[in-house]
């Protein structure tokens, strides 16, 4: 455990000031920003909360786009017995909260140097990079289309659709790139208007439904993937992109997919 005199060489103290639920397990929080912090659209930041015990630190992806200046937002879920998200589940506007003074991570829009078809796979709380980006005009310009894959167990854990209807209508820059979001569900049947899709994102890939439903065909030369939540569906998803020839992004080369894996 950190003594203070570290927590305060690593971190800033911020403060909630914000909370949002979606359901009795889903929460949007946001925090105050400290004005030296900096970040891209895709990365993520690592929070610290206290209790009589020390600090427990955990990373969380910004959901606010890096142009909001006053305000992070993250988008989080309350795990059953999860140490950290115990406390989150407890907070209120006020309370304090740490944020380490860098951030992290390397799942964004920039890494991909060609392609004009962005396609943002998720699972569960995992869409929350993919808010920000969209909230910010870099991917608005970079590229032509954009598909939003949300894939949860049940249909209550669907989040942002009201606002992702009206980045539909009215990017954060005007562009002529298209934003589609498809959603799929796999405990339970969806609704019968045909909206979302029934079963995992690797399912509906291989049985050529995300295609269809995106109405983009997936393509070498065009497509670039990102994934991030569910370590098993990113898995499972990269052995299905190398099959069709599709590689990873590395550092000196340009390559088709990144991800980012939730625990
Ligand atoms: C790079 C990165 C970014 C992350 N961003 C977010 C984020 O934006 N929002 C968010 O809610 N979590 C995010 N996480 C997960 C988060 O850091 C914690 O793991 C999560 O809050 C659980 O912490 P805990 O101490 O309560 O549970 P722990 O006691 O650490 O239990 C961990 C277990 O909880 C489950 N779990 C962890 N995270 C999730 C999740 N997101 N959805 C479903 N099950 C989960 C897994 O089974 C995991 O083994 C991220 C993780 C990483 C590595």
């Amino acid at each position: 455990m950190l003594n203070e005199e570290q927590i305060a060489a690593k971190a800033t103290r911020q403060a909630i000031t914000k909370l949002t639920w979606w359901n009795d397990r889903l929460l949007t929080f946001t925090t105050t920003r400290p004005p030296e912090y900096s970040f891209a659209a895709g990365q993520y930041a690592r929070l610290g909360l206290a209790d009589a015990h020390g600090v427990i630190w955990r990373a969380y992806s910004m959901t606010s786009s890096p142009q909001q200046k006053d305000e992070l937002e993250f988008y989080g879920i309350i795990v059953e017995g999860g140490l950290f998200t115990s406390r989150l589940k407890a907070l209120k506007v006020h309370d304090p909260i740490y944020l380490d003074k860098q951030c992290f991570g390397f799942m964004t829009p920039d890494r991909f140097s060609d392609g004009e078809d962005l396609w943002m796979m998720s699972t569960g709380t995992g869409i929350g990079p993919y808010i920000s980006m969209l909230r910010d005009p870099y991917v608005w310009t970079r590229f032509r289309h954009l598909v939003l894959l949300h894939c949860v167990r049940h249909v209550d854990e669907f989040a942002f659709d009201r606002e992702l209807q009206s980045l539909q209508l009215q990017p954060p820059v005007p562009s002529s790139a298209q934003l589609r979001v498809i959603r799929a569900v796999t405990r339970e049947e969806p609704p019968s208007d045909g909206k979302v899709l029934h079963g995992r994102l690797t399912s509906l890939l291989q049985s050529g439904q995300l295609e269809a439903a995106a109405g983009l065909p997936f393509s070498d030369a065009q497509t670039r993937v990102m994934m991030c939540g569910n370590p098993e569906m990113i898995e499972d998803m990269r052995r299905l992109l190398h099959e069709r020839g599709m590689r990873p992004v590395r550092r000196a080369l340009p390559g088709h997919f990144v991800t980012e894996n939730y625990w």
